[in-house]
């Protein structure tokens, strides 16, 4: 994903005080990208920047694509995160800077790593028909690694913790034990949980862990208060277990992690520390040096927006 607003502002990402438990209810925005892909962003959110090292949560469509209606988003670059994607219906088309070209089908995992710098281009593949829908998130990388060798992987399956009617898969991180094959570089968690037939699940977390929650379909309820759906429930930290009851056919996100010890100054698709690393990123894009390209595809590149609002330096 991209983002693609003209002038966008630069975002302070600081995570939110921790204090134990809570319950909040944060709105998302919606916006279109190209070839008419609606998305929901529910990170980063006024007065949510952050959960754990997550910083950026789209959820895409759901879309009808036709040959009229693709996806078709140019070469654009990222520095200091990783890219996680992860489709419930439909395919996309991932080309990158480093050579990798990969489709993406349900229930499989893309995540990318941008460290000092990526280039990539998402489309649909050619002759896509039906819905696409799904999430792209986000991940802040820590001091070790935001500046270190780009990266791609490819996951086709993913481990799956079965519980009553619920399955729980886990996209990366660790939840009750149970460990993604997807490289990540702080502690946390990100998961799908699926409530194919309806009724309860209770979930261990990590106390330490701060944690949300964004219901895609289907009504669930997390201590009998209903969750509504496109909008990130914050949940804090110092929780030992989520109780949860959902209906036959609810699809959610658990999102978690250590709350991240750095400042994230996120500007256009770039998540760094400091002006002056956005400024220089954004330079070297325009100038076309540091990304590499995405030679495999067909058509012009993305230009940076304008680099107009007054980042802070935290
Ligand atoms: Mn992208």
């Amino acid at each position: 994903m991209t983002n693609l607003s003209p002038q966008p502002d630069p975002i302070d990402c600081q995570h939110a005080d921790c204090n134990g438990p809570v319950l909040r209810e944060y709105p998302g925005r919606e916006a279109l990208l190209g070839g008419g892909l609606s998305i929901v962003r529910a990170l980063p959110t006024r007065g949510l920047r952050m959960v754990g090292a997550w910083c950026f949560l789209d959820h895409m469509g759901p879309m009808q694509t036709d040959a009229q209606h693709l996806i078709d988003i140019g070469p654009h670059p990222h520095i200091g995160l990783q890219t996680v994607t992860w489709l419930f219906e439909g395919q996309m088309l991932h080309k990158d800077s480093l050579g990798y070209e990969q489709i993406i089908r349900p229930g499989q995992l893309n995540l990318m790593t941008a460290g000092h710098g990526i280039a990539h281009s998402e489309e649909s593949p050619p002759g896509s028909q039906g819905i696409l829908q799904g999430v792209q998130f986000w991940i802040a990388l820590p001091d070790s690694q935001r500046d270190g060798p780009a990266a791609f992987e490819h996951h086709a399956s993913l481990p799956v913790i079965e519980r009553g009617g619920s399955r729980i898969t886990i996209l990366v991180g660790e939840l009750e034990g149970t460990r993604s094959p997807a490289t990540v570089w702080t502690p946390l968690v990100g998961a799908e949980i699926v409530q194919d037939a309806g009724g309860s699940l209770s979930v261990a977390l990590q106390p330490t862990h701060e944690h949300a929650l964004f219901v895609i379909d289907g009504e669930m309820h997390i201590d009998g208060q209903p969750l509504a759906n496109d909008r990130l429930i914050y949940l804090g930290d110092g929780r030992e277990r989520l109780d949860l009851s959902a209906s036959a056919g609810t699809r959610a996100i658990l999102l978690g992690g250590e709350p991240f010890g750095a400042p994230a100054l996120l500007w256009w698709n770039f998540v760094a520390r400091t002006t002056e690393e956005i400024e220089q990123a954004r330079a070297d894009w325009e100038r076309g040096e540091r990304f590499g390209d995405v030679t495999r595809y067909n058509g012009d590149r993305l230009s940076a927006p304008p680099l107009t609002g007054r980042l802070k330096a935290r």
